[in-house]
């Protein structure tokens, strides 16, 4: 397996480049088939759901549109567990189905205040899709509806998730070797 240096950390390949994009296009593909002749508004949470949101947005085949926020509450390799408010909200929500695109649940302390918010600005309908999971950090109660992969409870980096701002350029995704 590929192992990298990022910083003062040792990285191995966990999820490669074609398990990422083969896995998006089933999920753009179960999307196109759940709101057929719908109206989606895709909201993408920055920064690292930049490159999943680039890649599932290409294979959305219905009227479509595409929003970025953020909710930096994240350093090194520890959840800070804050939430931090919500910036770049200029999208008039009301009445939309919203489909939130997030790079990686962890505690899920993140999507719980960010779903908050988009219920509150009274979209139609709220879904949640994410490439990343991390079932034995997750506490929340709001159901991942597009889930890419569960991957242990471990620090990753790659396909948009950063070590202290780098490594978001990386194509798979790695694990932080102990
Ligand atoms: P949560 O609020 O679910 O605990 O954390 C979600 C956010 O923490 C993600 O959007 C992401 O920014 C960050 N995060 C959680 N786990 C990891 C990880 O393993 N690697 C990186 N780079 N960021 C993570």
């Amino acid at each position: 397996m590929k192992e990298i240096r990022i910083l003062d950390k040792k990285f191995r390949e966990m999820i490669s480049q074609d398990a990422i994009q083969e896995r998006i296009s089933q999920l753009a593909q179960q999307i196109n088939n759940d709101f057929r002749g719908k109206e989606v508004l895709f909201v993408g949470i920055l920064n690292g759901a930049f490159m999943f949101a680039a890649d599932m947005f290409k294979r959305i085949d219905l009227k479509a549109s595409i929003s970025f926020i953020k909710l930096a509450s994240y350093h090194g390799t520890n959840s800070t567990g804050e939430i931090k408010e919500l910036i770049g909200w200029n999208e008039e929500i009301t009445g939309k189905n919203v489909i939130i695109l997030e790079d990686i649940v962890d505690t899920g302390m993140t999507l719980e205040g960010t779903v908050h918010e988009i219920v509150l600005r009274k979209a139609a309908l709220v879904r949640v899709a994410s490439l990343l999971l991390k079932p034995d950090a997750f506490t929340g109660s709001i159901p991942i509806d597009y889930l890419g992969f569960e991957i242990p409870n471990n620090f990753v980096v790659g396909y948009g998730l950063d070590y202290n701002g780098y490594g978001r350029n990386l194509t798979s995704i790695y694990s932080l070797v102990r």
